[in-house]
């Protein structure tokens, strides 16, 4: 029996077994390297949420319920804790249990109860109703369903697919792979969100639903590859989705392998100072940190700077882990990511992720920068040089 101010320690033994809290020598580390909590963002202290939850589970303090702990919803699911855990302890998958056991309570903040519902409506978190590939309005771009199948495919994901801004990314994407040669196709109206969202704000039920439909339709077109331009995809597709032959590529690692190759080229310069903002699905998650640099080197006339945290020690967006819909009170961490961009002399953020494009660009219009730096994903830098393959 649940109850509504707590969770059972039967419940928390129940969802939280498979997690790794039993190995946390309580060090600190995840605290003190959680953005949210340096930065008096929030009182988010995954530390003391593992002594509490061993303290239940081992019986040391068997009290009955685990206190409701609102503030797990604040949390980015950055990764920053899990990746600099001494004992791999993954303290994130902690408090994604704890997310489930709330929301199973109905003790979910408003704006991520309607997120999920509009997902769950939609198939995306928009909650966009309007044909998904309306984006591709104009552009050559064929459909799975056009051919019956679909050997390469270009996930596009709810932000490219709905976002005003972040179409961008989709149209770029396809202008670049048009350019390149390279077949691909799109799922369409048939396309569901990845449920990465879904997922880590514990709704797995939902996101089950999500990755089935996803998989039907994978199968469906004899999909062989799956590219994405939203590492949240591309990270749900390589761990949390059944394997069903398919290999999964975020574009970066994509074009690093054509750019090893030698083959890819460019018809135009990019005279910009550039500095890359490690996008965490991309870098904590997946230690992807080598090939978005590549793939900006590679752009004639880049140069590129790096901001004072970068790659293993880089600073979220804030925007992940259901934050593009829950706000907390202060001002954001990708208000700090434009200082660090501006520090570093950057007259453009590059980005490769959806969210991190959305966040940064909010944050250079509150702080009123517009006329010093600009936000643009590496396939909007791309398709301005001019691709094309030798
Ligand atoms: S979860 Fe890992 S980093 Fe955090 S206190 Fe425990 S051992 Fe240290
Ligand atoms: S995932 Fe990121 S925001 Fe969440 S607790 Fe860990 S370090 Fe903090």
């Amino acid at each position: 029996m649940l109850e509504v101010n707590g969770i059972m320690s039967a419940e928390l033994h129940e969802t939280l077994r498979e997690t790794k809290f039993n190995v946390c020598i309580q060090c600190g580390t995840c605290s003190a390297s959680c953005p949210l909590l340096v930065n008096a963002r929030s009182p988010l202290n995954p530390r003391m949420l593992m002594l509490e939850v061993a303290y239940i589970l081992r019986g040391i303090n068997p009290q009955e319920s685990l206190k409701e702990h609102s503030e797990v919803w604040d949390c980015t699911t950055c990764s920053t804790c899990s990746s600099r855990c001494p004992r791999d302890a993954r303290p994130l998958d902690v408090i994604v249990g704890l997310r489930r056991l709330l929301l199973e309570q109905g003790l979910v903040p408003r704006n991520l109860g309607k997120m999920l519902e509009k997902v769950y409506m939609y198939g995306n978190a928009w909650g966009g109703m309007e044909d998904r590939a309306a984006w591709a309005q104009g552009l050559r771009v064929r459909l799975a369903q056009e051919r019956g199948e679909a050997e390469k495919l270009y996930f596009v994901g709810c932000a490219s697919s709905y976002d005003l801004r972040a179409r961008r990314i989709a149209r770029s994407t396809v202008h670049v792979l048009n350019s390149l040669n390279v077949e691909f196709s799109i799922l369409g109206g048939e396309e569901k969100c990845c449920g990465g969202e879904a997922y880590s704000l514990g709704e797995k039920g939902l996101f089950e639903e999500l990755a089935n439909a996803n998989l039907e339709a994978f199968e469906r077109y004899k999909v062989k590859e799956v590219l994405t331009s939203c590492p949240h995809g591309y990270n749900a597709f390589k761990y949390r989705y059944r394997k069903a032959g398919f290999e999964v590529f975020h574009y970066t690692t994509y074009l690093t392998a054509l750019i090893d190759s030698g083959r890819l080229m460019f018809s135009r310069k990019m005279e910009k100072t550039i500095a890359f903002h490690d996008s965490c699905y991309l870098g904590k998650h997946n230690g992807i940190y080598d090939e978005p640099r590549k793939v900006l080197e590679s752009m004639p006339g880049v140069r590129l700077v790096e901001m004072s945290r970068s790659r293993k020690m880089s600073m979220c967006c804030e925007g992940g882990g259901g934050r593009m819909w829950h706000d907390i009170p202060g001002s954001r961490l990708s208000d700090l990511r434009v200082k660090d961009a501006l520090e570093s002399g950057a007259e453009i953020i590059a980005t490769a992720c959806p969210f991190c494009l959305l966040t940064i660009e909010d944050s250079i219009k509150t702080l009123g920068v517009e006329n010093r730096i600009a936000v643009m994903d590496i396939m909007e830098l791309l398709a301005e040089c001019g691709p094309r393959l030798v």
